[in-house]
């Protein structure tokens, strides 16, 4: 199905591919038989409505649910080899690189993300996620233990374990990163040996669908991967209700994340929580201004704001404070807005009205609390959600503006005198996700990252992620790591196993 071109033409703009609007469920793309109810997928740079798809019932999570079960109970998925397992991710990657422009485009459509941040961002991460963990697949050991028999002379004993899939997993993702953080749950669940029920959130849906239409094509045993679409407290609360989802692992709000820590008590599941943040960009006295600079208006402004890491407290030094708040006002300022798919454009649109009438109340309250505005502060006239990148000084650690996640393109400033206060002021947060530092000075970027509390520290850069780095955070940031080595605890349980041995008396 061919989309009509609502946003401005441009020779940039491949063709899109919409989905059929099909959930996959044991394997099969199907329309929901629990429900008629659907949901309108908007474009966020026009307001327009893109198209329609499911609003799945519990009814709908509970078969998916059972399908992931009986895929996972199955012979043949607990004695596929690892091997291909990580194969079946590798087909994926293949087919996600076949139509990566293609999903690249429905992303930037349904999102309002930037092309060009879609295609070299969102989906490399796509692909690389999938070869990542397709090649965890065949390393996951156990280990040999050396066993201390509380009587040594009763018996010899051997000892081990293994690390066990957890089983069927229910992944919930939210609307910032959505084809990234759908194989960012998939992947690893599945190169550790689990099954999958995906819930994308519903403001983004589309390009989970498309993925659901590739997996069906590539060989995946039905069952092993099922996406179903809805809303959260109907589709997303059942899947974290399920008795037999036996791991939650979620991206998205505090909120959210504290009421599914609490609803999944009554079935002890396993969690992660990927959760919000109020990142500090740090700039010292001696940073390389050129560099930081530029830096501290990406942290907070690449993809309007809209990253769980957007450093939204750009923490000073005296000395160059009015030098770097000057330079990033005019970065804001100057910055393009416009239609994702214009090759000119730097930052786009909020992902709906809601989000962008938020983001609005909040740096109006900020402004009626004493708060001054440098750049932006209000949003832009005609289609779409967009908001002006938005520069707020003169704040104080107790406003709103400070203390919240504000999830769009707004900075406060704040002057730092000393490390004690640097620390003080960086620490003084509900959360802790990450920070950067901007120094030319290595002994104080690594005594300073040694005492900021985050889940990541970036010195002299902002943002950047990898696979095979551990991302997640402290405090009301969330709980558990999803990349790198840490994943294996994430989707699997150790088992401890002890034999006991006999007959040693005749060999001794
Ligand atoms: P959200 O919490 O509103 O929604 C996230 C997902 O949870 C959606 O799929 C939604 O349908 C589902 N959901 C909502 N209520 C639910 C419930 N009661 N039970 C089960 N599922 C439910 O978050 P959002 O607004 O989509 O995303 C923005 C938030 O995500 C921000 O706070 C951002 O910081 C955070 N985020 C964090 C990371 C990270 O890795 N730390 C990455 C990206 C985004």
């Amino acid at each position: 199905m061919s989309y009509p071109n609502t946003n401005a033409p441009s020779p940039d703009r491949p063709d899109i591919i919409l989905p059929s609007g099909q959930i996959l469920l044991n394997g099969e793309l199907v329309k929901p038989r629990g429900t008629d109810r659907e949901i309108d997928a908007i474009d966020p740079a026009t307001g327009r409505t893109i198209m329609s798809f499911p609003a799945c019932s519990a009814e709908d999570v509970d078969r998916a649910v059972q399908s992931a079960q009986d895929c996972f109970e199955s012979r043949a998925w607990q004695q596929m080899r690892p091997l291909d397992r990580g194969r079946l991710l590798e087909n994926l990657a293949l087919l996600v690189e076949r139509h990566r422009e293609e999903l690249a485009a429905l992303e930037s459509l349904d999102s309002g993300k930037l092309l060009a941040v879609t295609r070299a961002i969102d989906l490399q991460f796509t692909i690389d996620g999938l070869r990542y963990f397709a090649g965890w697949a065949s390393k996951i050991n156990g280990e040999y233990v050396t066993h201390n028999p509380l009587v040594p002379e009763d018996a010899i004993y051997r000892a081990y374990t293994q690390r066990r899939p957890v089983g069927v997993v229910g992944g919930i993702t939210p609307w910032n990163f959505p084809i990234g953080q759908a194989i960012q749950k998939i992947a690893p669940a599945i190169a550790f040996g689990c099954t999958v029920v995906l819930k994308p959130s519903e403001e983004t849906s589309l390009t989970s669908l498309r993925l659901g239409e590739l997996i069906a094509e590539a060989g995946f045993p039905a069952g092993a991967v099922n996406i179903v679409t809805g809303y959260g407290a109907e589709a997303g609360a059942a899947l974290v209700d399920h008795p037999l989802v036996r791991k939650i692992a979620f991206t998205g709000s505090t909120a959210t994340g504290q009421r599914i820590l609490a609803a999944s008590a009554a079935t002890m599941k396993r969690v992660t929580l990927e959760l919000g943040g109020k990142s500090p960009t740090i700039i010292l006295a001696d940073a390389d201004l050129d560099r930081a600079i530029p830096g501290a208006a990406g942290a907070i402004f690449a993809n309007s704001g809209q990253i769980c890491t957007a450093g939204s407290r750009l923490l000073v030094e005296a000395p160059i404070y009015e030098q770097v708040i000057e330079g990033v006002s005019k970065l804001a300022a100057d910055l393009r807005i416009g239609s994702p798919f214009d090759a000119d454009t730097q930052i786009g649109p909020l992902i709906s009205h809601r989000q962008r009438a938020r983001v609005e109340s909040l740096v109006d309250a900020g402004i009626g609390e004493g708060a001054d505005v440098r750049a932006g502060g209000c949003q832009t006239d005609g289609q779409g959600w967009f908001y002006r990148p938005t520069v707020l000084t003169n704040v104080m650690p107790h406003m709103t503006v400070m203390r919240e996640e504000i999830f769009g393109p707004v900075v406060c400033a704040v002057r730092v005198e000393d490390p004690a206060d640097i620390v003080r002021m960086a620490n003084d947060t509900q959360f802790g996700l990450a920070a950067s530092i901007w120094t030319s000075n290595l002994d104080r970027a690594h005594l300073l990252a040694d005492r900021i509390d985050a889940g990541t520290v970036w010195l002299n850069t902002h943002n950047i992620l990898d696979l095979s780095m551990p991302f997640g955070g402290g405090k009301l940031s969330g709980l558990g790591r999803e990349f790198g080595s840490e994943a294996i605890h994430a989707f699997t349980e150790p088992k401890a196993v002890c034999m006991r041995l006999e007959g040693s008396d005749a060999i001794w």
